[in-house]
């Protein structure tokens, strides 16, 4: 577990800790352990959402550490072990009232206590449908659909503050404990200012498009320039793209940039809806944009080190100034595509590199030089190609579709190659 990774968790546990004082406390306010547990878990239960909430908003998260891929997983694990607390929370309300599950499910506003109950009876439907849709029945829906459904969880969390504010012995009978719910409360509200300002483009750089031009079959080359301020990324880093005032926001590797300029360009296939719509875009076109995030590729940025590169297709976008700045006499780059004239940047690796470039064609037949070979990425090719000490010691860095980063990620420990010398970064979260 890396060292930020342990800060989050840690953190998230102290969180936790002030209600874990119920339990002290229980017997002088009820003998119920079981209605004790329903609450302590209803409660703990809205602090994993708002963390999930803290985590899943990379202008927050950039400010402790940009590696929003990082934080993204956290929000992942965080999201199945709430679920268990939030799950818990209402059964055990309605064991610890003698009640039925309508209980839990029918809305009821017959008396101003009852209109509570029924925030967090719709908060927990509500939490039912995001719980499903991004576990269950996660690859059975589309990516858009799911964005959608996750939106609810605003009012969700916000219903969730509301339901505690009335009920709940405990919640009132100590006042820090309260003062505490009502930071929690705070830190919601200020997430979903943040949100606000993020919609409105005031968190973000503006640019504008000097090229957006087709490189080969539907791979376009979009370069920008910033028009004021401009943030400089790290090789291997990424920004979302907004293409209008109000709209998507979509994540895109820095392909090449200009740190004195601020001039950036970006590697894009043409694949769906938004991308779709990036290939129209003229030059003189303003667009926003915010980041940097990521931190892939930071273990590679020396020219001594052995690594080992392998992109599929697109894949290639975090490559291109990592083998620029800091590619080394044991630097090794696989670019595997399906027809050669996909590998968009071969003329300027093959230059850099020279016979420690390969391009590996798996569709079509082409015999340009020795370099170019047709076949797939496979552990025999990585071990006839390689000096032995590199296929040995070398760091390994890839990237592409998840399909193919999980593929290649699984070849090489299959083949024995220890996971700490592997990173990678899909494109897709
Ligand atoms: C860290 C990172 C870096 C990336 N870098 C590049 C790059 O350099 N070049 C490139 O061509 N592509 C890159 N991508 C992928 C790119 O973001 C998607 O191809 C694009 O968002 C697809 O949107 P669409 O509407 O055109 O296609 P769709 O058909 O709508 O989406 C195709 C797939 O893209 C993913 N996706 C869609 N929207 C988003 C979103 N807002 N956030 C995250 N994933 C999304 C989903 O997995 C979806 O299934 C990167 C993705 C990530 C996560």
């Amino acid at each position: 577990m890396k060292k930020d990774e342990k800060i989050i968790y840690s953190a998230v546990l102290i969180s936790l800790l002030p209600f874990t004082y119920l339990f002290t406390k229980s017997g002088s306010l009820n003998n119920d352990l079981i209605y004790t547990i329903g609450n302590v878990s209803g409660y703990m239960g809205a602090i994993f959402l708002l963390w999930e909430f803290v985590l899943g908003n990379r202008t927050i998260t950039k400010f402790f550490n940009p590696d929003y891929t990082l934080s993204i997983r956290i929000h992942i694990v965080l999201g199945v072990y709430g679920a268990a607390l939030i799950l818990v929370h209402p059964i055990l309300e309605m064991l610890a009232y003698l009640q039925n599950l309508a209980f839990i499910f029918i809305p009821s506003l017959a008396s101003s206590i009852d209109l509570y109950y029924t925030y967090g009876r719709i908060a927990f439907l509500l939490f039912l449908l995001t719980w499903v849709t991004s576990t269950l029945a996660r690859d059975k829906i589309k990516y858009r659909p799911w964005l959608y459904i996750h939106y609810v969880t605003y009012p969700l969390m916000a219903l969730v503050f509301l339901h505690a504010l009335k009920i709940g012995t405990f919640f009132n009978a100590f006042v820090w404990l309260n003062t505490y719910w009502y930071f929690l409360a705070l830190t919601f509200i200020a997430v979903l200012i943040i949100r606000v300002l993020e919609i409105l483009n005031l968190l973000k750089n503006r640019y504008v498009v000097v090229r957006n031009e087709l490189a080969s079959d539907n791979i376009w080359l979009l370069r920008i320039k910033p028009i004021g301020g401009f943030n400089v990324p790290n090789v291997g880093q990424f920004f979302y793209i907004k293409k209008s005032f109000i709209g998507e926001s979509h994540p895109f590797s820095v392909t090449e940039f200009d740190e004195s300029t601020g001039y950036m360009t970006f590697g894009y296939e043409a694949i769906g809806k938004f991308t779709n719509a990036l290939s129209g875009v003229k030059p003189g076109q303003a667009l926003y944009l915010d980041g940097p995030y990521g931190s892939f590729t930071k273990e590679g940025h020396d020219k001594d080190s052995a690594k080992i590169v392998i992109a599929g297709g697109i894949g290639v976008t975090p490559f291109v100034e990592l083998i620029r700045r800091y590619s080394g006499e044991k630097t090794y780059l696989f670019y595997c595509n399906r027809y050669f004239k996909n590998a968009v940047y071969h003329n300027e690796f093959q230059q850099i590199l020279g016979m420690r470039y390969f391009d590996l064609i798996s569709r079509e037949k082409v015999s340009i030089s020795d370099c170019v070979l047709n076949c797939r990425f496979s552990l025999e090719v990585m071990k006839q190609l390689l000096p032995e000490d590199v296929y040995n010691t070398a760091k390994i860095f890839i990237c592409g579709s998840p399909t193919f980063v999980d593929g290649i990620t699984q070849t090489l420990q299959d083949g024995g190659v220890e996971a700490e010398r592997i990173f990678f970064e899909d494109l897709g979260f």
